[in-house]
């Protein structure tokens, strides 16, 4: 179907895009995308994707909002500490394109019910913040074929990463982590202003991906650094021993 007159009012900075263009605009009207956490990460991914129109947007967080999350989560207000980060994130959504739809789920993702939430999807970003999570997400997109572009930002440090399939997030990190107590934003700290960076990357990397601007990036790292203020690319070699998507 072709754009309406608004959304080719709204859009029109893409538009004239030689790279995006009325087609690119469309796949991102068509694109549904999964965003696993409304916090710092999902505080930059999900404003962008939703202002650059991406059709269908689900929002699954099962937090409220903590007055520590303020420094890195400006989807988010004082007045709004105690209140569900994932209706939170929505009413911002609907604030910003009535063309999106957004859906906010107040579960936490784990291993059992991951697979069931991200399906129907067309792309899931994690912005998560433990290695259990990120674990149970890419197991369940290796196990369904689904693209994960991963960002993560502490300290100041970032990382983010587009995988399908194989390597998956699982021969990255190795085994290690499925327990759910691992550090996180919490006990490590992480500067405000990276997660907007990072969020933004990462962000950036989704829509490029969905118009197909550029190289596909998948299978390589991005890590940021903060204190440097530069990118680096590190290329992720497949673990033929990962019991998510090697062979062994
Ligand atoms: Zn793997």
């Amino acid at each position: 179907m072709s754009l309406t007159d608004q959304e080719l009012e709204r859009y029109v900075r893409h538009i004239v895009l030689p790279q995006v263009g009325g087609v690119g605009q469309r796949r991102l009207r068509d694109a549904s995308v999964a965003i696993i956490g409304a916090g710092g990460i999902g505080s930059a991914v999900i404003p962008a994707l939703a202002g650059a129109g991406v059709g269908q947007i689900t929002i699954i967080d099962d937090d409220v909002v903590d007055l520590g999350n303020l420094h890195r989560q400006p989807l988010f207000r004082e007045r709004d500490v105690g209140y569900s980060k994932a209706d939170l994130a929505l009413q911002f959504v609907q604030r910003l394109n009535r063309f999106v739809k957004a859906t906010p789920v107040q579960r936490r993702i784990d291993a059992d019910n991951a697979q069931s939430m991200i399906e129907g999807h067309s792309l899931v970003i994690d912005g998560s913040d433990n290695f259990a999570t990120r674990l149970a997400v890419s197991d369940a997109c290796v196990a369904i074929g689904m693209p994960l572009l991963s960002a993560a930002a502490v300290q100041f440090q970032g990382q983010v990463a587009l995988f399908r399939s194989k390597p998956c997030y699982r021969c990255f990190v190795g085994d290690a982590f499925d327990a759910d107590d691992c550090d996180n934003c919490a006990e490590l700290g992480v500067l405000g202003a990276l997660t907007g960076t990072v969020g933004n990357f990462a962000a950036l990397m989704a829509i490029n991906s969905i118009v197909g601007v550029g190289e596909d990036p998948a299978g390589k790292l991005h890590v940021f650094d903060g204190e440097k203020l530069s990118w680096r690319e590190i290329r992720i070699p497949p673990d033929r021993g990962c019991r998510a998507c090697g062979s062994g």
